[in-house]
């Protein structure tokens, strides 16, 4: 039996892990959850998984939660995220807290020595070199939930890093493959919001419609597998049935298909080395009948540019990139700035400021503070 924290169990990642951990009683049992505003949903949760601990952000919430519960011990704010890491009743921890607040958590569980089902992105893009680095010293495995990287993961198994030639990341191109520059400046929140080929959260989405979200994968996939990003390629492929590729040197390549989703990588990150029987997701190629492929636009998609960029611009690059892309976000998702001021605003903070620096945990959490002042300053 496997137990599992999960980290932001109310989100889209955190409902489909809790999907599959249902559908496997015998392996699975879920120890701790958390969330930030779903006190509805978390209750919920809680009343069937029964975990010993759960933590809430607002402590007035928690306290109400508190009240109505009294098997599970509930914890608040920062602090509680950190303590219920630290408390360490688990095997796995999955962290499918959005954005830049899973950083600390996930540092405390690498230095616990647990393995990690990693969705949150960000971490990885603002702190790849401190994280792969402990995980390495504390022997914490990192086992990616995210499609593509559970998919180059996958076709890994029984091969030599020397024996890769590049990885290939699929991009479904998002809502906007067919827009031109003109067109893009109009779009709307709901058009960004309206993914064709996966329901997730609100952020995801639009770093999917900016294809931000491949960036910031690109990031991710060489930190997760130390490869040049030379050796790193992203192409289009409308249908997400490929969920990414490795071609060898041998110039053979594998893939790994699926119908789109998230349950299949989630359990993948749960189940590894072991596969579990499974039958949810079909994928019925006879259906799908037609998968295409084509090179990204890059003079469009400007987030995807500036994401190959920063890897090798110095060490809080890719910090301050991800910081500026969470706030241009959420200026965009509240209706502030237009869908092309998000690359626009990247760029700005990226001329803005010192890239260079050391890239430990204290230098990288002021880096972040520095560049959501600057832009939250510009638009109050
Ligand atoms: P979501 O917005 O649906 O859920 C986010 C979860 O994190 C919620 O439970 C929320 O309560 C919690 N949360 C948000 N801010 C928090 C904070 N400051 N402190 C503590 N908890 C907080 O997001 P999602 O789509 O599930 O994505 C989660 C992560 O997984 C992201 O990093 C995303 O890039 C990655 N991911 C998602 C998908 C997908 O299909 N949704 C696929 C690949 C990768
Ligand atoms: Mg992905």
């Amino acid at each position: 039996m496997k137990k599992i924290l999960l980290l932001g169990s109310t989100g889209s990642i955190g409902i489909n892990t809790l999907n599959v951990v249902r559908a496997f009683p015998d392996k699975f049992q879920i120890t701790g959850l958390t969330a930030n505003e779903n006190i509805e949903e978390l209750e919920k949760q809680i009343k069937e998984f029964s975990p010993s601990l759960a933590a809430v952000r607002d402590q007035q919430k928690a306290n109400e939660l508190q009240n109505k519960l009294n098997k599970t011990r509930i914890i608040s704010g920062e602090e509680g995220l950190l303590e219920i890491i630290k408390e360490g009743n688990y095997d796995i921890l999955v962290s499918a807290i959005v954005g830049f607040a899973g950083l600390k958590p996930i540092i405390e569980a690498i230095k616990l020595n647990k393995r990690i089902a990693l969705a949150n992105k960000e971490t990885l893009v603002v702190a790849g070199k401190l994280i792969t680095e402990l995980s390495l010293k504390h022997k914490s495995q990192i086992i990616p939930i995210d499609s593509e990287h559970s998919a180059i993961f996958q076709c890994l198994v029984g091969e030599e890093k020397a024996s890769i030639n590049k990885l290939i990341l699929t991009a479904s191109g998002g809502p906007f493959l067919d827009r031109n520059n003109n067109e893009l400046e109009k779009v709307t929140i709901d058009e960004a919001l309206n993914h064709p080929n996966w329901k997730m959260g609100n952020k995801i989405t639009i770093d999917s419609a900016t294809m931000m979200n491949k960036g910031l994968e690109v990031i991710e996939a060489y930190w997760l597998f130390g490869l040049p990003k030379e050796k790193i390629e992203v192409i289009v492929h409308p249908q997400s049935v490929i969920h990414s590729m490795i071609e060898f040197i041998d110039g053979s390549i594998k893939a790994q298909l699926s119908t789109p989703d998230m349950k299949l990588p989630i359990l993948y990150a749960l189940s590894y080395p072991d596969r579990y029987n499974y039958n949810p997701v079909v994928t019925d190629l006879k259906k799908i009948q037609t998968l295409t492929f084509f090179e990204p636009d890059f003079d469009k998609f400007t987030c995807l540019k500036l994401a190959y960029s920063v890897i090798d611009s110095g060490d809080l690059a890719p910090c301050i990139l991800n910081a500026a892309n969470e706030v241009a976000v959420e200026l965009f998702l509240n209706g502030k700035i237009r869908f092309l001021d998000i690359p626009n605003l990247i760029e700005e903070a990226l001329n803005k400021h010192s890239m260079s620096g050391m890239a430990d945990l204290e230098s990288i959490v002021g880096c972040d503070l520095t560049i959501r002042n600057f832009l939250t300053r510009k638009f109050t």
